[in-house]
């Protein structure tokens, strides 16, 4: 028997680590290594907080941002400017778009859309009545197909519509889009034709 073969566990924690994006292989059986041989305290505490993550973190029932509560930070913050709504693709992208700290307005999470989606998205576009709808998804076929979708839904709101534009290069997430690119993206947004 090869050496590892007779530990199940420890092989079905290599498998856990390797679905997890960005870790390979080797890295997988290098943090295998580390939970079991390194310090027990912080390893138990690493599976507590996942755990807990898990129990307590969900989708802001407004918005789609990731809370502890039933609204998150932005759909309860009044100092937000309400007339302006960011739709994007995830809730990483959130943090993404605040740290640019080129926006003030409130978002909206996209990810899949279906008809519930659809009802949340007009529920708080009448609740904010906002004026302009800014897309923030990444460049793509879909995404083209999504705004059209959307715009043309929403077209009797009385809405501007438009995309972030320049510095986004076609198929790159938020997130690996640097920050000065991101606030120009931001700031010289594109006016979508109603
Ligand atoms: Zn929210």
């Amino acid at each position: 028997m090869a050496y590892n073969e007779d530990l199940e566990k420890f092989n079905e924690l290599i498998e856990s680590f390797s679905k997890l994006p960005t870790i390979g292989k080797k890295t997988a059986i290098r943090l295998a290594y580390h939970i079991c041989t390194g310090n027990r305290f912080e390893s138990i505490k690493l599976a507590h907080n996942i755990e807990n993550a898990l129990h307590f973190i969900k989708p802001c029932q407004q918005c789609g941002a990731l809370s502890e509560n039933e609204l998150c930070g932005i759909c309860v913050d009044k100092e937000r400017n309400k007339d302006t709504l960011c739709i994007v693709q995830t809730p990483k992208d959130i943090l993404t778009i605040e740290e640019s700290k080129s926006y003030q307005g409130f978002y909206f999470v996209l990810n899949e859309l279906d008809g519930d989606k659809l009802i949340k998205l007009e529920q708080m576009i009448l609740k904010l009545n906002c004026k302009e709808i800014i897309f923030a998804l990444p460049h793509s076929l879909n995404s083209d197909a999504i705004i059209f979708f959307i715009e043309d839904k929403f077209k009797d709101l009385n809405l501007q519509f438009s995309k972030i534009a320049q510095g986004i290069p076609s198929g790159v997430s938020l997130e690996n889009v640097d920050m000065i690119s991101l606030n120009k993206a931001i700031n010289y947004r594109t006016k979508l034709e109603n």
